[in-house]
């Protein structure tokens, strides 16, 4: 285990099976629609590649990419698009797929930026939530785990840009944030 970590939530093998249950639900809801993933990068790439590959109904994908100001290990509230998307929603059934909802500020932004653009339907898959710490008014319809107040890192999830390669996800020490 790596030093910084204090305790692994979810190992290799849970995150593989939750990620299969997952892109089973998802692959009976999209049947015959016309779907478009779209990860929210960084931190939902690595479950996003696991999770398309559980999927099996057609898809497309695509990336954005936001950033929240001032954030250290919360946001703001501020978000800001970085990379918008390369192709149109309009008319589809669009999957937002994002690591972690936390104060959901981040979520709400990309629902809303994408619910104005004449979509099918706009849903959104967050492996983990944490419900406790919601400040804006959006919930996920799919949710991978449902975890208490702590900060994660690994399997995609960075402090400062580290941790994103760990394969599992584990809660960060607090003497490496504070
Ligand atoms: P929100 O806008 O919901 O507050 O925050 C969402 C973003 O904050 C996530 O996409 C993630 O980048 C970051 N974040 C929130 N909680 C954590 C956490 O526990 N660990 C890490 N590494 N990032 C987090």
């Amino acid at each position: 285990m790596n030093q910084d970590v204090k305790e692994i939530l979810y190992d290799e093998a849970a995150l593989a099976r939750r990620v299969a249950e997952l892109g089973k639900a998802i692959s009976q809801d999209y049947a015959g629609k016309d779907l478009l993933v779209v990860g929210v990068l960084k931190g939902a790439v690595v479950f996003f590649s696991d999770l398309i590959r559980a999927i099996e109904t057609p898809l497309e994908m695509d990336f954005i990419a936001v950033s929240s100001y001032g954030r250290q290990t919360s946001t703001t509230g501020k978000v800001r698009f970085i990379k918008d998307l390369d192709v149109s929603v309009e008319g589809r059934h669009v999957l937002i797929v994002e690591d972690i909802l936390d104060t959901g500020n981040t979520l709400k932004y990309l629902y809303d930026v994408m619910c104005s653009r004449k979509p099918a339907s706009v849903k959104i898959c967050a492996l983990l939530d944490k419900p406790s710490r919601r400040t804006a008014e959006i919930d996920a319809d799919y949710v991978g785990y449902v975890i208490p107040n702590a900060f994660v890192v690994g399997y995609g999830l960075d402090y400062a840009e580290r941790y994103r390669n760990l394969p599992y996800i584990g809660v960060l020490k607090e003497e490496v944030y504070q």
